[in-house]
């Protein structure tokens, strides 16, 4: 691709599907595409006399059809929301400053621009809801010095009847200024909801980084306390392990090879324990393991990751070894005593030799 057409395409980028900000500008489009489906069918059903003329009607058709292929199409392929959105403001576009045409050189009704007028701000709302603020404002600019450009060659031209221009030309001075003023409160009230999703990004990843332990990356002691405090799932049971004579590798290799060494532990931990069983590092070179099954379960854990350890010695300091202390919770117990069944085991396990499982009664 070439690189203008790069540039063109990450300036129009819709954002990502399954964001809010993606809901919420599909679910606008959605809405106006219902709005003039329905204003459309209504005037259709309602409107009668001799100002209504067969053209109207027609034109009234074809924009329930387009609309209704449209809210189909957004509806069947959110992905397509660009293409869909870029379709409709291009239509309407055209349609508005074709129809102010017709309009001002159309015999003298004297009826003023006609129904059709206010809804061309429409558009202007559809390229705020389609695209981001710089092109939603060159869109609407398009839209508007069209306007402008047909309004004042009426004004202007010598050949446009005296009377209608006499009728017209405060209207086309009020309009004029409505869309501008209805362009400006889109350009604001764009740049608010655009602080408002970067404020959302920025707080969903602070309130990642919070549950995050910064060294190894797995979730930290105060995510695992939120975990265990949530509702539990009727079998639940905790794996507290602890590294082996882990002062030996600080004193002597150094404290950085000791951190390289949580962080190669929280490898082998990450792609050891299944999806559905939650690890995080529970404090210094304690490590925590919520299984979702009975203590037996907990204890395969267990062994499952002291053996990925022992198949991955960690050069310099070789193999890991990790005594496991693991206890299944009681119905009703709480979260706290649990946990000090579990470092009771794990006192244990260091007591019988280390490198080894020790389940509590
Ligand atoms: P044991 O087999 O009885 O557990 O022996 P140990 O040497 O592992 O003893 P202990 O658990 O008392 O020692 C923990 C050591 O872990 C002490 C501390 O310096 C070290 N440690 C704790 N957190 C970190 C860390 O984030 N980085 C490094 N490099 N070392 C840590
Ligand atoms: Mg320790
Ligand atoms: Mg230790």
């Amino acid at each position: 691709m070439t690189r203008p057409l790069r540039h063109y395409q990450r300036l129009l980028a819709p954002p990502e599907p399954d964001t809010a900000e993606f809901a919420y500008r599909r679910g606008g489009l959605l809405t106006l595409l219902a709005c003039g489906i329905f204003v459309s069918a209504f005037t259709l059903l309602v409107q009668t006399g001799p100002d209504f003329s067969t053209a109207d009607r027609l034109g009234l058709a074809v924009i329930i059809v387009k609309d209704v292929a449209l809210t189909l199409w957004l509806w069947r392929r959110p992905r397509h929301f660009l293409a869909i959105g870029l379709t409709e403001l291009l239509l309407q576009v055209v349609a508005s400053v074709v129809r102010l045409y017709l309009t001002l050189h159309s015999p003298p009704t004297f009826n003023g621009l006609g129904g059709y007028a206010p809804w061309t701000t429409v558009t202007y709302l559809a390229a705020f809801l389609v695209l981001p603020t710089r092109p939603a404002l060159g869109v609407s600019l398009a839209q508007f010095g069209g306007l402008l450009l047909v309004g004042l060659g009426f004004m202007l031209s010598p050949r446009s009847d005296p009377a209608m221009k006499a009728a017209l030309g405060n209207t086309l001075l009020q309009t004029a200024l409505v869309h501008a003023t209805f362009i400006a409160f889109l350009t604001l009230q764009q740049r608010l909801l655009q602080h408002y999703v970067q404020a959302l990004v920025g707080a969903r990843h602070e309130a990642t980084l919070a549950g995050q332990d910064a060294l190894t990356g797995l979730p930290n002691r105060r995510q695992l306390n939120l975990w265990l405090r949530a509702p539990q799932p009727p079998l639940l049971s905790v794996v507290l392990f602890d590294l082996d004579h882990f002062k030996r590798v600080n004193d002597t290799y150094g404290h950085s090879v000791g951190d390289e060494t949580l962080q190669h532990v929280a490898r082998v931990l990450r792609r050891t324990v299944r999806q559905h069983d939650r690890a995080g590092r529970w404090g210094g070179e304690e490590f925590l393991i919520l299984v979702a099954g009975s203590a037996q379960d907990a204890a395969l854990v267990a062994d499952r990751v002291q053996g990925a350890l022992r198949a991955a010695p960690y050069d310099p300091v070789g193999t890991v070894t990790i005594s496991c202390g693991v206890a299944q919770a009681a119905p009703g117990e709480t979260a706290d005593t649990v946990l000090r069944r579990a470092d009771e085991a794990l006192y244990r396990a260091k007591r019988a030799g280390r490198d080894t499982v020790s389940v509590a009664a």
